[in-house]
């Protein structure tokens, strides 16, 4: 069973197993009658990784909702400013943002600001190849929101849509993907809604 944490009296509870024995392989010299160089040390770790004041982000996308923030303080010189990544304060009077539902908003102003298209990825990625990694921005928002097009190819300017992994969500940032806006919903990738 795979480690499990839930909070309860503000404390972490672990359930299941958080380390795993892998057994070690020799490491040898092909060039030299195979000696014995060194072992593999195999390690599986489980990360405990807390969302603070971003949890209601990722809460949200599992619920077909993208979270941005807004700061409302009316000390603040740039009082209204909307940020998406979510910012969970101000950087400009470091007072706490509002959390507000940018869902409709992206919906209807979206669009491709930039884009880059890798061939290749790191450790542990989970996206089919290339990915279409876009630069999203909207109206009325100070900020530039990094994501992937999972449909269809990106051009400056493209209209897109958010789409939100509603079924079997992972509650990271892969929840969240977008598309050219008119696609037809049974074209989504599995799992996925707008
Ligand atoms: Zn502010």
């Amino acid at each position: 069973m795979y480690g499990q944490v839930y909070v309860k009296n503000n404390h972490y509870r672990l359930k299941g197993a958080f380390h795993h024995l892998t057994p070690n392989t020799p490491i040898r010299n092909a060039d030299d009658e195979w000696k014995l160089m060194g072992v593999t040390n195999p390690r599986d770790m489980t990360y405990i990784h807390s969302y603070g004041g971003e949890a209601v982000f990722f809460e949200s996308l599992s619920k077909g909702k993208l979270m941005a923030t807004r700061c409302d303080n009316s000390d603040c010189e740039t009082k209204g400013t909307i940020h998406i990544p979510f910012r969970i304060h101000c950087p400009d009077c470091l007072g706490k943002n509002t959390a507000i539902d940018l869902t409709d908003l992206a919906k209807k102003t979206a669009k491709i600001h930039t884009f880059m298209v890798c061939e290749r990825s790191g450790a542990f990625n989970v996206l089919d190849k290339p990915i279409k990694f876009i630069n999203i921005e909207f109206d009325g928002v100070a900020t530039i929101l990094m994501s992937y097009l999972a449909i269809g190819d990106p051009v400056f300017g493209m209209r897109v849509v958010p789409i939100f992994k509603t079924s079997g969500p992972t509650f990271t940032i892969l929840d969240l993907s977008w598309v050219p806006a008119g696609t037809a919903p049974e074209l989504l990738p599995e799992g996925f809604s707008f």
